[in-house]
């Protein structure tokens, strides 16, 4: 078992640190916000995720994880460090990588001993070399630190899970011994590994991001003529992905995808691509696609109710997808704003994303402790997230409504339930129930 550092503890950190002590290695996770930190030295959890909460307790009470805002103390003894801060997006869509660039300095003026450092982060193809450089150049111990590039495919809201069966490990590096040292780290984990070179592993990570991104687009637009044609997207999904060609994952037609990943990764894939002078147009439009997709419940919704402000409407779902309490880059940053400049008295409901919403939305919107006290009184209502708990609610709850008028962004309920009901529906790419 190994001692192990990771250097930033959000969705990415948090849960390679936690689920790496869960296997045995000793574990430091280090983050420069004090707040955050003492919190999960207490044992508390900054983020929901499911069964994080639990396996973090655990492995802080068997004295494997630890916590500080300490670079140099989490250092120590480090064989491995992670590195896992963020690459957000910058004004012209391409990574800031000051954070990225930062830890290679903390971690050059820190390390005393060999080190392997493991890029988790999302890197645009080039970044561990310029990472590897930095170090070498920053060095003050007389050691070797070796880069390798260890891209994380982890969703949120089944990260923990995705750890412990994830479909593969991506290991980037020229140095077979490095590679050897991480394949035996997560050996536990019995997730295949994929070796390659540095540059080819940081590509694999945008190009799958992309791809996916590229499948919901695709079927969007596919939705989009089904609406017209009064065609049925849900039975086009279905029927595409019997192909084993296809697939049958990714194919929800919806208002788009959101969240801290796809967006910024599929903007930076267009950067890279231009940086090396190649107009990535397909992606370009996977993303112009998107962009266009959060805005049709709305269009939908003025069209239907042209006389709306002042009227009461219930947003149900706030968080980018279910079971993450994650607000980046949410389909209903936009869509709620749309409405509040409509002067529209907006109430929301989310089962968890409540807390980071208010910091939000702040006082511009109402926040109701149900799904029926969003509904009592209002016009209409919206599903932005597909949680079960709104997925799974038994259609009759809508009557609450003086008039049950349903837009349902995430195509949560079946036509047939909606017309037994006496619902009006709309949906994304099927026919409308009036
Ligand atoms: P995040 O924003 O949730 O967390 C980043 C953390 O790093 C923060 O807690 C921040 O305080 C900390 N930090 C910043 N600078 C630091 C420093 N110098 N030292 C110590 N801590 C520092 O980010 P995230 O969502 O976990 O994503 C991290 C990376 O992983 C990104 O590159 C992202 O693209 C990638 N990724 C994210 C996901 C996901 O689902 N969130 C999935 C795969 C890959």
């Amino acid at each position: 078992m190994r001692t192990i550092a990771v250097v930033g503890t959000g969705y990415v950190g948090l849960v390679t640190g936690v689920s790496l002590s869960e296997i045995g290695h000793t574990v430091t996770c280090i983050d420069i916000d004090e707040e955050k930190v003492l919190k999960m030295q207490q044992g508390f959890s900054p983020i929901y995720e499911p069964g994080l909460s639990d396996m973090m307790t655990k492995n802080i009470n068997e004295n494997r994880l630890f916590f500080t805002t300490q670079h140099e103390e989490g250092f120590e003894n480090a064989e491995v460090i992670y590195i896992a801060v963020g690459t957000p997006e910058k004004e012209d869509g391409s990574a800031n990588l000051a954070f990225v660039e930062q830890v290679a300095k903390d971690i050059a003026t820190n390390v005393s001993r060999d080190t392997i450092v493991v890029t988790k982060s999302t890197v645009p193809v080039g970044t561990n070399d310029r990472i590897q450089s930095i170090i070498d150049h920053h060095l003050v111990a007389n050691v070797k630190v070796e880069v390798v590039s260890n891209p994380e495919f982890l969703k949120e809201g089944s990260a923990i899970y995705d750890s412990f069966n994830g479909d593969r490990i991506v290991v980037g590096t020229a140095s077979e011994e490095a590679a050897n040292v991480i394949e035996e780290i997560n050996q536990p984990f019995g997730v295949p590994v994929f070796r390659t070179d540095v540059k080819s592993a940081e590509m694999i990570k945008y190009a799958s991001n992309a791809f996916l991104a590229t499948k919901i687009s695709f079927i969007n637009e596919i939705s989009n003529i089904c609406e017209r044609l009064n065609a049925n997207v849900e039975d086009v999904a279905n029927g595409m992905g019997m192909d084993k060609r296809i697939g049958d994952k990714f194919l929800n037609a919806g208002i788009g995808y959101g969240g801290s990943c796809f967006p910024k990764d599929t903007k930076a894939l267009v950067q890279i691509a231009g940086n090396v002078e190649y107009d990535f147009n397909l992606l370009k439009g996977v993303i112009r696609v998107n962009q266009y997709q959060q805005r049709l419940l709305l269009n939908k919704l003025y069209k239907r109710v042209p006389n709306i402000k002042g009227k009461r409407i219930a947003v149900l779902g706030l968080s980018f997808k279910p079971n993450t309490d994650d607000m980046r880059e949410a389909a209903s940053i936009p869509i709620i704003k749309s409405l509040v400049d409509k002067n529209v008295e907006v109430v929301t409901y989310d089962p968890i994303a409540i807390e980071k919403a208010k910091k939000i939305f702040n006082s511009t919107v109402q926040y109701a402790s149900s799904i029926e006290d969003a509904l009592k009184g209002s016009s209409a209502a919206i599903i932005l997230t597909e949680w079960n708990e709104i997925k799974y609610l038994p259609p009759s709850t809508f009557k609450i409504m003086e008039y049950p008028l349903l837009f349902d962004g995430r195509n949560c309920f079946s036509l047939k339930t909606m017309e037994d009901e006496y619902i009006e529906y709309h949906s994304i790419g099927r026919p409308t129930v009036s």
